[in-house]
């Protein structure tokens, strides 16, 4: 997965196919269906429990192949879910769609193996034809990023932008993220677009910074691709590739990854901040927050809530929060960013109450980046 877009990758899933084509009997087919994902076709099993052993060795040979590319010794694991003709569906659509669903329960098994079973499958149909759309979505990268900018409250000036991606849809038209993105990490595609967004962004802003207009970028990172390995390292690498100095790149995280694996996400935030990447804590205010961990975490800003902001000058108990997470803010020395800044009132208010920062449609909404250019022409 972690060099899933990369030529290395590529090489790596020529010689996983290989692997696969090596193990399998005469008359069986293997197919690369995109992505890091296969499918094999097995003709002539007797019974479900047949399906079941040949997968577990399909399983093995791939955990005990050796795979070696630039040098680089490599192994490879991998979930294999099982459909079965007819009793699963008759359609090559059908049957892929159930083994989809039997692969992901096998990733989260131990055996790595699964066999599709309707009972424990929890997706309706409605999702399963999207988590294949979005697949297809990914490989014909039919997303786009969008691009709302942060404004400093002192001098209005542009601080960085917020890569916000959507889906243009073939059919549906523009889709934004509420739409899609649960499904998609439903479906276990978060990661890789989680590696187009940064790709994407990073060549926009190296882009931006070559015509003249040097502009920070800010990517959303969900909890797991945060928690992900070698993040730091692969971001890295990306802002080399484009030559982009790496304080042209932000990430914003929400607690939920800090909470999930606390040890885990100060590692990868040490190593970022070490490679002077900066990071904000998203949607602050907006559920629990363990500020016994925060404030030993390397983060340069924290981003409140727009519940807490768009309400604040209607309810007191907001307005109270809102005020005194700038202090907390402030005290451990990080920038307070505002967001869903809609109306002028509330931006004053945030100006009088020293925040930092501010974001909303009042400055401006999340637009295409030609309209960003001509906003900041404006
Ligand atoms: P977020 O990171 O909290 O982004 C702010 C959301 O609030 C955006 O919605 C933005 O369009 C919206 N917003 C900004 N200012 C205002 C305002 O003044 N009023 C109102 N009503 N809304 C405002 P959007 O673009 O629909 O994104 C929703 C969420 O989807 C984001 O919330 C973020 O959690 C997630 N998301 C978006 N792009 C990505 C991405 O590339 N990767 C990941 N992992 N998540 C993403
Ligand atoms: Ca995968
Ligand atoms: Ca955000
Ligand atoms: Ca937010």
């Amino acid at each position: 997965n972690s060099t899933l877009g990369h030529p290395a990758g590529d090489m790596l899933l020529q010689q996983v196919a290989a692997a696969l084509k090596a193990a399998v009997r005469q008359g069986d087919r293997v197919f690369r269906l995109g992505g890091d994902e296969f499918a094999v076709l097995l003709r002539d099993l007797r019974d479900a429990s047949g399906a079941q052993k040949r997968a577990e060795s399909l399983l093995r040979h791939l955990r005990e192949a050796s795979f070696r590319v630039d040098g680089v010794d490599l192994v490879v694991d991998a979930g294999i879910g099982v459909t079965l003709a007819p009793e699963h569906g008759t359609t090559v659509a059908d049957l892929l769609q159930r083994a989809d669903v039997a692969m992901y329960q096998a990733k989260r098994a131990e055996s790595g193996t699964m066999i599709y079973d309707a009972s424990t499958d929890e997706h309706d149909v409605g999702e399963l034809a999207m988590g294949t759309e979005l697949r297809r979505a990914l490989e014909n990268e039919e997303f786009v990023l969008h691009y709302q900018p942060k404004v400093a409250l002192a001098d209005q000036c542009v601080t960085s932008v917020e890569a916000l991606v959507r889906w243009q849809h073939p059919t549906r038209g523009l889709l934004p993220p509420g739409v899609f993105l649960p499904a998609l990490e439903r479906s276990g595609l978060m990661q890789p677009l989680t590696r187009w967004v940064l790709r994407e962004a990073i060549r926009q802003a190296a882009s931006w910074r070559r015509a003249g207009m040097p502009l920070a970028v800010a990517v959303n990172i969900s909890p797991r691709s945060l928690l992900e390995d070698d993040l730091p390292a692969r971001v890295l690498a990306k802002l080399l590739a484009a030559d982009l100095p790496a304080s042209f790149l932000e990430l914003e995280i929400t607690e939920t990854a800090v909470m999930t694996d606390p040890k885990k996400a100060a590692l990868v935030l040490a190593q970022l901040n070490a490679r002077g990447i900066k990071v904000s804590i998203d949607d602050f205010g907006a559920g629990y927050t363990s500020l016994a961990h925060l404030r030993t975490l390397p983060i340069s800003a924290l981003k409140i809530d727009r519940s807490l902001i768009s309400h604040m000058l209607e309810r007191d108990e907001d307005h109270a929060v809102t005020e005194a997470l700038i202090g907390l803010g402030h005290r451990l020395g990080l920038t307070v960013i505002a967001e869903g800044i809609e109306t002028d009132e509330v931006l004053d208010r945030l100006t009088q109450l020293g925040c930092d920062e501010a974001q909303g449609y009042l400055i401006s909404k999340p637009v295409a980046p030609d309209a960003l250019e001509g906003w900041m022409a404006a």
